[in-house]
């Protein structure tokens, strides 16, 4: 009614009005000189958040299914086999565009609810002998499932294979909101896209690429042209872009970092990690239960929740949004009609926050579902204001 509801979808996500407005912008020329002079600065402030020192950044302007396939594009060979666990929609469809492509794509299969199987890779990695195994394919953040995979431990995995194979790394749903190591976790490709933690509009996706995925390229035969690593390398070092470039989403990068950095990248992590905490707590008090098996699987910025037997949570996820006016995630895949998602990540406070555990639990009650109306908001309020600090007051 009045356009200001908060979502509480896992992305596409809430957008700031100071990032609004910076993007309602008129249009610029990408070939003046004042185009060219952005791009180093925007894509050191990127760095910063991939947390790299000298990985290439390169932006398309797509949406994160788009980096995906820029990612293999542009390192792999049609043939080539590519090393992949499935436990949710996300790693799914990743696995679905690579064998789109003619990859050769070996797939471990894991419970949805689980994360990445880092002792299986390292398994099967020790034994491939030859080498066949090009890459190893990680969805950092299950959006399906609310899982967070531990990259590190796959790092370690890969290395204690003394295996050559490319990290790539999905981190649309958890760049920019929780912690993220490029260097540190020796990752080779990761993808990202403009409408999650960065908080902005739809339509760039951002590609970290190290040194040893751009030496790929010299041989990688796959076919590609929009998604070009090469030309748009070349073109940006030049000053321009390959093509017309999403010339407002990239001032507003520039302010979504300003934003970032201003708040301080921890800070954005923690808060992140409170208004996760507050919504597991809710989870807990209504008696529900996270698709997510394990706490050290949690992922801050979406919890995917099963609703009790007997009750459909499209029905949940419908009546939210005809009866109160807000969306909430539904169940994908496998989850269809047995979970729901609460997305809490970007342009989120413990305040909005709480309006949405307090809309999905008058959603709940008015379905009749077996919770006490007021149980899941006391629950997060009690941990809100008993952890209220320094993060927050910046946010
Ligand atoms: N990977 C993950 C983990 C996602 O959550 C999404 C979208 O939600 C995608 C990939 C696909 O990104 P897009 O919808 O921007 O193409």
């Amino acid at each position: 009614m009045f356009d200001q509801n908060p979502i509480f979808i896992p992305g596409p996500t809430n957008v700031p009005d100071r990032l609004r407005r910076v993007m309602d912008m008129q249009t610029r020329d990408h070939r003046s000189p004042a185009f060219g002079a952005m791009l180093p600065e925007l894509f050191d402030g990127v760095r910063k958040v991939f947390n790299t020192k000298d990985a290439a950044i390169i932006t398309f302007p797509a949406s994160g299914t788009g980096g995906w396939e820029a990612a293999v594009s542009n390192t792999l060979s049609p043939g080539d086999t590519v090393l992949i666990a499935r436990y949710g929609m996300f790693s799914h469809r990743w696995i679905d565009l690579c064998q789109r492509h003619g990859l050769n794509v070996e797939i471990i299969e894991c419970a949805w609810g689980s994360g990445a199987p880092a002792d299986l890779f390292a398994e099967r990695l020790k034994a491939d002998k030859g080498h066949e195994i090009k890459a190893v394919l990680v969805t950092h953040n299950e959006t399906a499932t609310g899982v967070r995979s531990d990259i590190g431990a796959v790092r370690r995995g890969m290395d204690s294979a003394d295996h050559p194979a490319m990290l790539m790394v999905d981190c649309v749903s958890s760049l920019a909101s929780m912690p993220f190591d490029f260097d540190g976790w020796g990752v080779d490709v990761a993808i990202t896209g403009s409408q999650k933690g960065f908080m902005l509009f739809t339509g760039m996706c951002i590609v970290a690429v190290s040194q040893k995925a751009l030496e790929h390229r010299k041989t990688a035969k796959l076919p590609r042209t929009f998604f070009s690593f090469d030309d748009m390398l070349a073109a940006n070092g030049a000053g321009g872009y390959p093509y017309t470039p999403p010339i407002q989403l990239m001032f507003g990068l520039q302010e979504s970092l300003k934003m970032l950095f201003e708040e301080g990248l921890e800070n954005v992590y923690a808060r992140h990690f409170r208004l996760a905490e507050g919504v597991r707590r809710a989870v807990d008090a209504w008696g529900l239960r996270l698709c997510a098996e394990s706490a050290d699987l949690y992922s801050d910025t979406v919890s995917a929740i099963y609703v009790p037997k007997g009750f459909d949570s499209n029905a949940l996820t419908q009546h939210a949004y005809d009866a109160y006016d807000i969306s909430f995630g539904v169940g994908l895949g496998e989850m269809n009609g047995r979970a729901f998602r609460i997305g809490h990540l970007g342009a989120l406070t413990d305040v909005t926050m709480l309006s949405g555990l307090a809309t999905i639990e008058m959603a709940m009650a008015d379905l009749d579902y077996p919770i006490e109306l007021g149980s899941g908001v006391a629950a997060a309020q009690q941990f809100y204001r008993t952890t209220a600090g320094a993060s927050l007051a910046k946010a």
